[in-house]
């Protein structure tokens, strides 16, 4: 059975819906019975996505409608960097407004959903590539509620996070990531939020799209559909095109 695990926007609107379409259409094709919780990457853009009325956030209330209901959703969000790695362990995660310059409405925004204590122990025990810390400070990023909101506007889906390292390469973080896997069979949804292409210094409100910034989202898209792994990996690989997309890594590493 043929399967998409990942779904990808990006942050400068390079339509990836043909993606989109395919991960539906195969989605439709299981049987509860076979369900796997998918994993999913998310292209989270401008935090107005939140509470504006558009493409990206009209697609993601989709997601919600169509996707199976998870027992758990575990993000990692390219806002939540730290020098170890951890994961949110408290009942109640706070929504953090973690941005500036923005309307009060969106630092009015709240996403009340609860935490998961139970399932954060469960990720500490299957991972044995990195000692987890407890983390009870932290809470819900503008990574995690922006696209949480229109998806699942309930908020009565319990919600997670695992911060990334930071310091560490990308083969490491594959190799974090595969450990995740096995909470896919235990009913947790993996959401990786982050953005293909980010380069804040040179965003382009003019609805134009850069040529590097279409090229190296199409080949990234490219790798994911053929899951080339090491393509994805080795981005740097990619020349100009990956180096304009990916100045820093923060917004890519949520992919991996
Ligand atoms: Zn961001």
């Amino acid at each position: 059975m043929k399967r998409r695990d990942f779904l990808s926007h990006s942050l400068l609107g390079i339509s990836t819906m043909s993606t989109f379409s395919s991960f539906m259409n195969s989605m439709d094709d299981l049987t509860p019975s076979e369900q796997l919780m998918p994993a999913l990457f998310i292209g989270h853009g401008s935090p107005m996505n939140a509470i504006e009325q558009n493409d990206y956030s009209h697609s993601w209330v989709e997601l919600g409608k169509k996707l199976p209901r998870p027992k758990a959703i575990l993000t990692i969000s390219a806002h939540w960097l730290t020098r170890d790695t951890r994961v949110t362990a408290m009942a109640r995660p706070k929504t953090i407004h973690d941005f500036g310059g923005f309307p009060k409405a969106l630092f009015d925004a709240q996403y009340p959903a609860p935490g998961s204590p139970d399932f954060a122990a469960l990720t500490k025990k299957i991972i044995t590539k990195a000692t987890i810390q407890d983390d009870y400070e932290w809470g819900l990023d503008h990574g995690t509620w922006s696209f949480l909101m229109p998806m699942y506007p309930q908020a009565d889906i319990p919600v997670y996070q695992l911060s990334l390292d930071y310091y560490k390469p990308m083969q490491y973080h594959y190799e974090l990531a595969r450990e995740l896997r096995a909470l896919r069979k235990k009913g947790v949804m993996i959401i990786g939020s982050g953005n293909i292409v980010h380069n804040l210094r040179l965003l382009n409100f003019s609805g134009q799209t850069y040529d590097w910034a279409t090229e190296f989202d199409q080949k990234i898209k490219t790798f994911l559909v053929d899951r080339n792994h090491h393509g994805i990996i080795q981005y740097d690989k990619l020349g100009n095109a990956a180096q304009m997309s990916v100045p820093t890594p923060d917004h890519y590493l949520p992919l991996i």
